[in-house]
């Protein structure tokens, strides 16, 4: 038995045995065959609150690495039976049903669990073949019109397999936020590689069969199975879950050699099993080779989530991408949002919904020029007539309290965006909290000199170690803690605050906690 399926294993049989020791509501005794192998290998998750519903989520995965994506799973249908109640003991059930889960779906499950109470903890589980999932818990937004209660909300992006272990994963767990947001780059293309503390399986990924294994070797991660455990999740991709910096249907790269019906049929396998694996709505089905993902996700008059997409409507990175002196990056025709998504953002930010505007997107938002002139061209800083625009759309429509929430970078960055980065006394017009690594990268480093600081001076804060931000937010203040792990090639390092930040409503910027 290798490492990793043992593992998988001790785990399956301590979970199935710790749920069958509690009270089991309506979901009757196991009585699967002890041939039967455990199919929730793959662990629980949830997602898109409202006030009244959320999505559940597991997928049926006996054998989760199988490499033709379908987790030794038989080519069937298979019924699964699903509960939520206000205890873990499910002695009360507030709602349940089955579904089918499909084999066409790589037998994942999406469930829309409503006629729930608004701003109210859940507990939830599945059952399949027989056997009982582990425990989820999830919650749901404030009703429409209120504050609701005291909000914890962490988010995370960049979690390279090879890099790392999950600790920043299992650290976020062990706050019990309320709400996680990740910001992409939840797994990686990219072959097997040697040298890390674990390794990829299989050559670059391409194909659906390959995606879907990828992601349930990722899923197989103790620690990643914590956190989708503890929190409803909302998501969005960067380019690591299709190729390295794509572009809307320009690739980076052109290795493996993809012909341009290729290129398509990846794009769409990636999108599918980027769909089957996350806890979203229906509304996110993928059609054809593209997935809707921009949306605004509610959590009453005191936070929205405005979750965008900069990857599947940007034009192509100008200047040959990279660290460029680039004066394409200034033409107003470039977009990295595209024209749609970025009128419905300024409509949304002019909708004035809730006291906090938090935009969650991939890439890096505030000027970050280094002392040759350039900048990186696939982040915000290779559109900068983009970002004029959503800035000045802010600045116009009076958007009180708006807060870029961001990834892609492996190290965490604290900004304030400034009405014009070349004016260092120009007006303070928003903040930007830019989130490390889960294991990207791996230790990185104690520095927390910020690079080109003397030339950025709006760039706040800097560090150089994985982890992740915990947010507390309130109608008066939010106050960002970035969470920092000193180790993630050794399992189990605790989590620590390197610097916390307050922003107070109606002041934007960055203020000394
Ligand atoms: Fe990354
Ligand atoms: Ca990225």
């Amino acid at each position: 038995m290798s490492h990793l399926s043992r593992r998988i294993f001790v785990l399956g049989s301590l979970t199935t045995a710790g749920v069958a020791a509690l009270e089991l509501g309506a979901i009757a005794q196991p009585s699967a065959a002890a041939s039967t192998p455990f199919p929730f290998t793959l662990g629980v998750a949830s997602g898109e609150p409202d006030g009244n519903s959320v999505v559940l989520w597991t997928r049926l995965a006996p054998a989760p690495t199988n490499a033709d994506g379908q987790g030794g799973m038989p080519n069937a249908d298979v019924a699964v039976d699903w509960q939520v109640s206000t205890n873990q003991n499910f002695t009360t059930l507030v709602s349940s049903g089955t579904l089918t889960a499909r084999y066409a779906q790589a037998h994942a499950v999406h469930v829309l669990a409503g006629g729930l109470a608004p701003d109210a903890e859940y507990y939830y589980r599945f059952r399949a073949q027989g056997f009982i999932s582990p425990v989820g818990r999830t919650r749901t937004a404030p009703a429409a019109g209120t504050v609701g209660r005291d909000f914890t909300m962490a988010f995370a992006s960049c979690a390279h397999y090879e890099h790392g272990y999950y600790t920043a994963y299992r650290r976020m767990a062990d706050d019990r936020p309320d709400l996680i947001l990740h910001l992409g780059d939840y797994i990686y293309e990219g072959a097997a590689t040697a040298g890390g503390v674990r390794q990829h399986l299989g050559s670059e990924i391409v194909s659906l069969a390959d995606y879907r294994r990828r992601y349930a070797l990722y899923r197989s991660d103790p620690d990643l199975q914590a956190a989708h455990a503890i929190a409803p999740w909302l998501v969005v991709p960067d380019d690591h879950e299709v190729e390295n910096n794509y572009a809307n249907m320009v690739r980076a790269d052109s290795s493996p050699a993809l012909t341009a019906a290729q290129w398509t049929a990846r794009r769409s396998a990636a999108y599918q099993a980027y769909f089957e694996n996350m806890p979203l709505r229906a509304a996110a089905t993928p059609s054809g080779n593209s997935i809707p993902l921009y949306r605004r996700v509610r959590w009453g008059t005191l936070a929205t989530f405005h979750m965008l997409d900069t990857r599947q409507f940007r034009d192509d990175q100008a200047c040959g991408d990279g660290l460029k002196v680039c004066a394409d990056a200034d033409l107003p025709s470039r977009s990295i949002t595209g024209g749609n998504q970025e009128t419905w953002l300024l409509d949304g930010l002019g909708q004035h919904l809730s006291t906090w505007d938090l935009i969650g997107q991939q890439v890096f938002f505030a000027r970050n020029v280094n002392s040759a002139g350039a900048m990186n061209m696939d982040a915000w800083d290779g559109y900068r007539a983009s970002r004029a625009r959503i800035q000045q759309g802010i600045i116009d429509r009076g958007v009180r309290n708006p807060v870029v929430l961001t990834g892609d970078v492996h190290a965490s960055w604290g900004n304030d965006l400034k009405a014009d980065y070349a004016n260092a006394s120009s007006a303070t017009i928003g903040s930007e909290l830019v989130c490390t690594s889960i294991s990207s990268t791996g230790n990185g480093s104690a520095t927390t000199t910020i690079p080109n600081g003397s030339l950025n001076p709006h760039l706040r804060f800097y560090s150089d170690r994985r982890g992740y931000v915990r947010t507390h937010i309130t109608p008066s203040q939010l106050t960002a803690d970035f969470r920092s792990i000193a180790t993630v090639t050794e399992h189990g390092a605790p989590a620590t605050t390197a610097r916390s930040f307050v922003i107070h409503d109606g002041i934007p910027g960055l203020a000394d906690a």
